[in-house]
């Protein structure tokens, strides 16, 4: 798998109040919180990860949450619009109760591409779907007392990117990144890598009538693709220089290490090595557990844990 782009790693997103984001994703839908730590570059504000029990790529969505008096953000292009987790075959009816049952705005079940799906917003307006996949989703799901396998998300689906021009992004994701367009229905294009058998499929919605979306409150910040180590990251990395693009050095996340660049459509785009994983400073048993700051932080230990929202 050398070389390879693996799907998608983790997406990132933006929250208002954070006690909320954190109830949300723990208590209404059901994933873990792997990692509590702080924006790495704004160190008063949370950055909460939240996937599968040990965060495996694939499963993770992370919220910097700004707090109440953030801007709301808007969906448009240049951005991730919607965020799909794939839920077992017979599940949907449990979730479609169980929004309901939490005031949570939702769509009626609905079909694309053949198969099965439900849309709703989170406490922020973040659109997401719960899709059942044809093929059966066989990745080990993390269970709570309120929501157990036979129900729970197993990870990312997709992803759908919305787009006033298909192909400057359709190329990155071909030629460089390894998908290929898979389906099309009216204006949606549906790519997928056959380099892993989940989290594989990226949409590009072309809206040629749409406006920019604005990056704030309730939408994504960036996605970020897997690759297996450093030395496959620097590979893309020639990749994408040699196309002309900004992309930055190596940035070292603690549980990962990162490039950055913006494709040529405007999106965000990232690319994060597996190694070394969210064990590196917590066991598995205990992730999430402890706020985790990374070394140039430690010393205001005491000053940012006064500063962040409580959550419990
Ligand atoms: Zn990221």
């Amino acid at each position: 798998m050398h070389n390879k782009i693996l799907g998608i790693h983790h997406i990132t997103a933006i929250a208002g109040n954070a006690k909320r984001n954190y109830d949300f994703y723990t208590r209404v839908l059901g994933l873990r919180m792997i990692k509590k730590t702080v924006n790495f570059d704004d160190p008063e504000t949370y950055h909460f990860y939240f996937g599968d029990e040990v965060g495996t790529p694939g499963t993770i969505l992370t919220f910097f949450p700004w707090g109440d008096r953030v801007r709301q953000g808007r969906r448009g292009t240049q951005q991730v619009t919607e965020i799909g987790y794939s839920v077992p075959q017979g599940s949907l009816d449990f979730w479609q109760k169980r929004l309901e049952a939490n005031n949570i705005i939702h769509n009626n079940v609905a079909d694309k591409f053949g198969e099965q799906y439900l849309t709703f917003l989170d406490p922020d307006g973040l659109k997401l779907e719960l899709t059942v996949p044809k093929k059966e989703d066989t990745r080990t799901p993390w269970e709570t007392d309120e929501v157990k396998a036979e129900h729970a998300t197993r990870g990312f689906h997709h992803i759908s990117i919305t787009t006033n021009k298909l192909d400057a992004t359709a190329r990155i994701l071909t030629e460089v990144f390894g998908y290929r367009l898979l389906q099309q229905t009216v204006n949606r294009y549906r790519f997928i890598t056959d380099a892993v058998e989940h989290a594989a499929i990226v949409d590009i919605v072309e809206a040629a009538g749409e406006s920019v979306g604005l990056v704030a409150g309730g939408s994504v910040h960036h996605v970020a693709f897997r690759v297996k180590d450093e030395e496959t990251l620097m590979h893309f990395r020639g990749k994408i220089l040699a196309l002309g693009l900004n992309i930055t050095e190596k940035i070292d996340r603690n549980y990962f290490f990162s490039l950055y660049f913006r494709e040529p459509g405007g999106v965000l785009f990232e690319i994060a090595t597996e190694n070394p994983g969210f064990t590196i400073d917590e066991p598995a048993a205990e992730l999430g557990s402890g706020l985790k700051l990374p070394a140039q932080y430690e010393g205001s230990r005491e000053r940012i844990e006064r500063v962040l929202p409580q959550l419990s």
